[in-house]
């Protein structure tokens, strides 16, 4: 069959890697893609939130499953942009409708689920502009450090945590009343500091049943030792040892089964990945969030490790007939060490050219920010690579990904030497 797919970072390269490997696949296309995902498939030059043009392209190519990365074309509602054209409504789209992606797409939308379904995560209350002066008084009663949130996206960095009433009612105001993350910060979320260690885990499901995929840890900070500024991810790993079985049977049992059953009471059909953002609170589960796609970087350890045809799967989930399925995921480790650009997650320059791929032998490259540029692959964004390794044992794929990522070299490349070395016993 033919697929297009719809993104143009790591988690695309190791999506288009998966789908490639497939007997399923006859032809696999990337829109927009990088420099990396021409080895699995073309690219084709069209953006992601161009509904027009994506599905122009599906008819004149015969597209019969359309897979979507990222959160922005979701929650703008391609799958609804499909199911609206006669031509293109029986074409299978992976990722929810744009109702579905609220889980994800406004923060106070996806409390209010978990609040109706039972489903444990930190006591929170929502405000307006209009109810400011009431938030402000909140604040006065709560415990610190109190966690911020925008509501809408705000590329991951609408979420403060404060830790004196001073700085969370400012930054209150700074949101609500100055509108510091525009439309995203019309309403705050504020709600209790959850202690523990954070985790993901991801589901994927036809809207009945769901499969649950490998767990993942990764580490947003830019620094070593988790310091300095947040950034889309330098690294990960999976599977995350202190998730055992226990653990993520409460996981599902208090979270996968009553969210999958949320959606089917509340009338949200959904079709696709399910990323859920955990806190390990003493052995308890809480959810700090929900995706409605797969995370980057987690992605690029997850998928490696899966062994099904992941494009069976993709079908079991447009087809409905996922419980049919099986997930095989195999028991070696993976790491994945991103390179990022100087300067990142602020100011950073593109096109400096990159060399020493073709020393990567027993890690996997995925591209990220990446471009061809007369000939030449050029830094095209903030993360560049990701560099997986897959080993019998988590120490072995932390020092393999972490040896082959000193082997790339572009001007000003960045990347953490510490990833996962944390859980290491
Ligand atoms: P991202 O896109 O980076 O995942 P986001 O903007 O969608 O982030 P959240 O995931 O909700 O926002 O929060 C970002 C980070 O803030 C979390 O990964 C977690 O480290 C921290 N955080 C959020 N909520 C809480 C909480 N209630 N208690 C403790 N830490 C929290």
């Amino acid at each position: 069959m033919n697929i297009l797919l719809i993104g143009s970072g790591g988690r695309e390269s190791a999506f288009a890697y998966k789908i490639a490997q497939s007997p399923l696949t006859a032809q696999l296309f990337i829109a927009p893609g990088n420099a990396g995902t021409e080895t699995y498939g073309k690219n084709i030059d069209i953006k992601v939130t161009d509904f027009n043009a994506i599905g122009a392209f599906v008819v004149s190519h015969h597209i019969n499953l359309v897979v979507v990365g990222p959160e922005e074309p979701l929650v703008k509602g391609i799958h609804d942009y499909f199911l609206s054209r006669p031509d293109l409504k029986n074409v299978p789209v992976i990722g929810p409708t744009a109702q579905g992606a609220q889980l994800e797409g406004s923060k106070d939308f996806s409390k209010q689920f978990m609040q109706r379904h039972g489903i444990p995560t930190a006591q929170s209350r929502t405000f307006t502009k209009e109810s400011l002066a009431e938030g402000l008084q909140y604040l006065e009663n709560q415990q610190l450090p109190i966690v911020l949130k925008a509501d809408g996206l705000a590329a991951g960095k609408g979420v403060l945590i404060c830790t004196t009433l001073e700085e969370a009612q400012h930054e209150l105001r700074a949101m609500l009343a100055e509108a510091k993350f525009g439309e995203a910060s019309s309403k705050v979320v504020i709600e209790d500091f959850l202690q523990g260690i954070e985790l993901s885990v991801f589901v994927l499901t036809d809207g009945q049943d769901y499969k649950l995929l490998p767990s993942a840890k990764d580490y947003k900070r830019v620094g070593e030792g988790d310091t300095g500024l947040n950034t889309g991810g330098m690294g990960s790993v999976s599977p995350v040892p202190f998730a055992d079985e226990a653990f993520i049977q409460k996981v599902e049992q208090r979270i996968v089964i009553p969210t999958i059953d949320g959606l089917t009471k509340d009338g949200i059909p959904y079709k696709g990945f399910i990323f859920i953002g955990l806190m390990n609170n003493q052995g308890d589960p809480y959810v700090i969030e929900y995706n409605v796609r797969m995370g980057d970087p987690e992605t690029e350890s997850v998928l490696p490790r899966i062994e099904s045809d992941f494009v069976d799967l993709l079908m079991g989930v447009a087809e409905g007939n996922l419980a049919s399925k099986t997930v095989s995921v195999s028991e070696k480790t993976a790491a994945t060490v991103m390179l990022v650009s100087g300067g990142y997650p602020g100011k950073y320059e593109n096109g400096k050219t990159i060399n020493g791929t073709e020393n990567i032998k027993e890690s996997i490259l995925f591209h990220a920010g990446t471009q061809f540029v007369d000939g030449e692959i050029k830094t095209a964004g903030g993360r560049v690579l990701a560099v997986t390794a897959l080993k019998d044992n988590l120490l072995d794929a932390l020092q393999q990904a972490t040896a082959d990522a000193g082997r790339i070299y572009f001007e000003g490349k960045n990347f953490r030497r510490d990833i996962g070395f944390d859980l290491i016993d």
